[in-house]
C-alpha cells in the first residue's frame, strides 16, 4: 500500500509527463480536433503543481480531490470536466482512509472510468480516452495480487494499447466525431494523455 505522500508525489510526475508531452497531445488534437489538448493539460497540470504547493491534504482522497477541482477549473474543453469527474469519483470511492491499498487502487480507477462514462457516454470502441481507461481497469483488477506498482505498470501497459488501439477506429464522440470516416488512421489525443498519466503513475510507484 502506499500513503498521502507517495500520492502527492505521483501526482507531480504526472504534472511533469504532461508538461512534457505537452506539444505531442497538441498535434495529436490537430488533425481531428482544435490543436488544444496538450495546452489544455498542461495548464491544469500546472495548476495542480501550484495548489499542491499550498495545500497540503493528508489523503489520497484529499490529495485527488484536489486535482479534481483544479482540472475542472482550468483545463476547459471536453478532457477538463471528463478528467476532473474522474479525479472526483477516485477521490470519493476513497473515503478518509489515510493509505491506499491494492484494493482501493482498483476501486478508484473503476469509479474514474465510471465517472468519464457518466459524463461523456463514451463506449469502448468510440476512439476516446474510455479505450485506454477501461483496459487499465481490468488489468489494475487482474494484479491485485501484485501490489500497487505492478497493478500500475500492468494498467499502464494497457492504457498504452487502449490508446493505439483507437488508430483504426472511427471517432463516436467529441470534435474529432465531426469527421465521421476521417477519423480514422489518428491516435486520439485524450486516449494518449491517460496512458501518460497512468505511465507517470506507474513510475512513481516503483
Ligand atoms: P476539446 O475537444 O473540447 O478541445 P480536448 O482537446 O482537451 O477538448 O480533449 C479532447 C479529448 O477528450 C478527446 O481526444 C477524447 O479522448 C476526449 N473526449 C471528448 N469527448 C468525450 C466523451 N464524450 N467521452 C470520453 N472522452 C471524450
Ligand atoms: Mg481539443
Ligand atoms: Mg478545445
Amino acid at each position: 500500500s502506499c500513503e498521502a505522500s507517495d500520492v502527492a508525489e505521483a501526482i507531480r510526475a504526472a504534472a511533469d509527463v504532461i508538461a512534457r508531452h505537452r506539444v505531442e497531445l497538441t498535434d495529436l488534437d490537430r488533425p481531428i480536433g482544435d490543436a488544444d489538448h496538450g495546452e489544455n493539460m498542461n495548464r491544469g497540470f500546472t495548476a495542480v503543481l501550484a495548489t499542491l504547493d499550498t495545500t497540503a491534504p493528508t489523503t489520497p482522497a484529499g490529495l485527488l480531490k484536489v486535482v479534481a477541482t483544479t482540472l475542472i477549473s482550468k483545463v476547459g474543453g471536453a478532457a477538463g470536466p471528463l478528467y476532473g469527474t474522474a479525479f472526483l469519483r477516485a477521490a470519493t470511492s476513497l473515503g478518509q482512509e489515510s493509505r491506499l491499498d491494492s484494493e482501493g487502487l482498483v476501486t478508484a480507477l473503476r469509479a474514474g472510468l465510471e465517472g468519464v462514462v457518466a459524463r461523456g457516454r463514451a463506449e469502448v470502441g468510440d476512439a476516446t480516452m474510455v479505450d485506454a481507461l477501461s483496459p487499465a481497469v481490468e488489468a489494475a483488477e487482474a494484479a491485485k495480487g501484485e501490489g500497487i506498482a505492478a497493478q500500475l505498470a500492468a494498467a499502464a501497459d494497457a492504457a498504452d494499447e487502449g490508446a493505439q488501439s483507437t488508430v483504426p477506429l472511427v471517432a463516436r464522440k467529441g470534435r474529432a466525431s465531426y469527421l465521421g470516416e476521417r477519423s480514422i488512421g489518428h491516435l486520439d489525443p485524450g486516449a494518449r494523455s491517460t496512458a501518460l498519466l497512468l505511465r507517470a503513475f506507474a513510475d512513481a510507484a516503483r
